[in-house]
């Protein structure tokens, strides 16, 4: 079997699980490739059969109304608040309204706090039940994915990644897609788990941001950025930060081994909660590390790869 970033050939897998989350029959593994360290989630899938790793309770889409709707929609304002003023996105604040491309926006979480900032927000999502969300809060979601739906070629200013490249079967294609849809100048923002911390070598299959079998891919910070790279972006910029429900949770699958509420997993792998402070300047194996984030600034020469 070979890396789906770099072809390399893969190692024998280091860990198994099973859907600890919602219950898909079998037992996942993770095997590492032997060239750039990307861990790859066995068996290998096509993308047409991706959809069956994500049941209709996969994701709260719909927006709570009432009394909940109320706390939730406090909850959401704290957590755009504690995003946007830390790294990386508080590096799109600093740049005047533009044109942002959110690939995996889910509901528009994301997305509907740039539209309030003035922005035009493009998200991709495959499904139609949250780009119908979306498109409420001035997102203009487009439903499929990077390898079917249409975007303008070098339009956009800024895009995001968040908690979505580790979804995908081809990343360095999804990569060279989201290149051309930059502008000159553009920024690219990505967000993964941080399969390099020490949660996932302390808890091995029962980390909880391992997420067999919907991630398919699991980055440390030099296989995200080998990766980057062949999707034409070089000398990417990392920190690290590590999640609020990631420790907890783990331990619940350690203990139970599956979550025995959603209530205690508030990190929706779409909808995510807002990181707490990251350490920027941090080393992506550090002791509380569960997140790894990477900004890079586009360069003209990126376009000889398309
Ligand atoms: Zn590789």
């Amino acid at each position: 079997m070979r890396c789906p970033a770099c072809d390399g050939q893969l190692g024998l897998p280091l860990l198994s699980s099973p859907d600890r989350l919602h219950g898909t029959p079998g037992t996942f593994s993770v095997a590492c490739c032997m060239v750039c360290g990307l861990g790859v989630t066995l068996p290998i899938v096509r993308p047409d059969e991706l959809a069956a790793f994500y049941p209709q309770t996969y994701g709260a889409y719909g927006l709570p109304t009432g009394a909940l709707g109320l706390v939730s929609h406090a909850i959401r304002r704290l957590q755009e608040r504690q995003a946007l003023r830390t790294p990386p996105l508080a590096l799109l604040t600093e740049l005047p309204a533009a044109r942002l491309l959110e690939i995996g926006c889910g509901r528009g979480d994301l997305g509907s706090w740039f539209v309030r900032r003035g922005w035009l927000v493009t998200g991709v999502e495959p499904s139609p039940e949250a780009c119908a969300v979306a498109r409420q809060r001035g997102v203009d979601a487009r439903v499929g994915t990077l390898a079917d739906v249409e975007l303008e070629p070098e339009s956009y200013d800024a895009v995001v990644f968040r908690q979505s490249l580790e979804h995908v079967t081809d990343p360095v294609a999804d990569l060279r897609r989201v290149l051309g849809a930059l502008r000159d100048g553009g920024v690219a923002i990505v967000s993964v788990p941080n399969f390099g911390c020490w949660q996932r070598r302390r808890f091995g299959g029962a980390w909880f941001h391992l997420d067999l079998p919907r991630h398919r891919l699991h980055f440390d910070a030099d296989a995200l950025r080998a990766t980057l790279e062949r999707g034409g972006f070089a000398d990417a910029q990392t920190s690290t930060s590590s999640s609020t429900a990631g420790l907890p949770a783990s331990i619940q699958y350690a203990i139970f081994g599956r979550a025995c509420s959603r209530v205690a997993l508030p990190c929706e792998p779409r909808s995510p909660p807002a990181p707490s402070p990251p350490r920027w300047h941090g080393s992506p194996t550090g002791s509380a590390v569960a997140e790894t984030c990477f900004t890079r600034w586009r360069t003209s020469a990126g376009r000889d790869l398309r």
